[in-house]
């Protein structure tokens, strides 16, 4: 298991994302880092209802966003896909609020949990960190999905996806 590093531009994104979210309870929000370079860092929101980022309208989550953006990300670091990804999550992946979506000549199911399992299998990247502050839906939660969605994650070697709160203590 490898961790996050919360360090340096990534420590100060995330407080960010965790201010902002405080602010706005619809908000969920990621941090992104590759190859644990500060200068390959992303702050992706949530999209409200109208957004043109993520295909297929309506409104987009924060992971959606990622994948729609992913070749953006691609040609900054040179045209290289990366070796280590870590996002760090306001919410963990929903099991299956977000729909079945046409992005980048694919077919990504519902859900964010698979279709980040998905971008996991599809990328080259041998070293996920994937974080989440909180259960999605914490307040309400069911279990099934909470838990099912970071089930999705059990048996791929290359993903550590983990709640912080069980790693990083203080
Ligand atoms: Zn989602």
């Amino acid at each position: 298991m490898t961790s996050i590093r919360l360090n340096g531009a990534f420590r100060d994104a995330v407080a960010d994302i965790t201010l902002a979210v405080a602010q706005d309870p619809n908000l969920v929000a990621l941090v992104m880092r590759w190859n644990e370079d500060d200068t390959l860092l992303w702050t992706l929101n949530s999209l409200p209802n109208g957004q043109n980022t993520v295909p297929g309208g309506g409104a987009a989550h924060a992971e959606e966003a990622l994948i729609a953006n992913w070749d953006v990300y691609v040609e900054q670091n040179d045209g290289q896909e990366p070796d280590t990804v870590e996002i760090l999550l306001t919410k963990s992946p929903c099991l299956d609020r977000s729909p079945e979506r046409q992005m980048d000549g694919s077919v990504w199911p519902k859900g964010c949990s698979s279709k980040l399992r998905q971008l996991v299998l599809a990328k080259p990247a041998n070293d996920w960190r994937i974080g989440f502050l909180a259960y999605y839906q914490e307040d309400i939660r069911i279990d099934a999905q909470a838990y099912g969605a970071i089930a999705e994650f059990a048996g791929i070697t290359k993903a550590d996806v983990y709640l912080w709160a069980d790693r990083h203590k203080g």
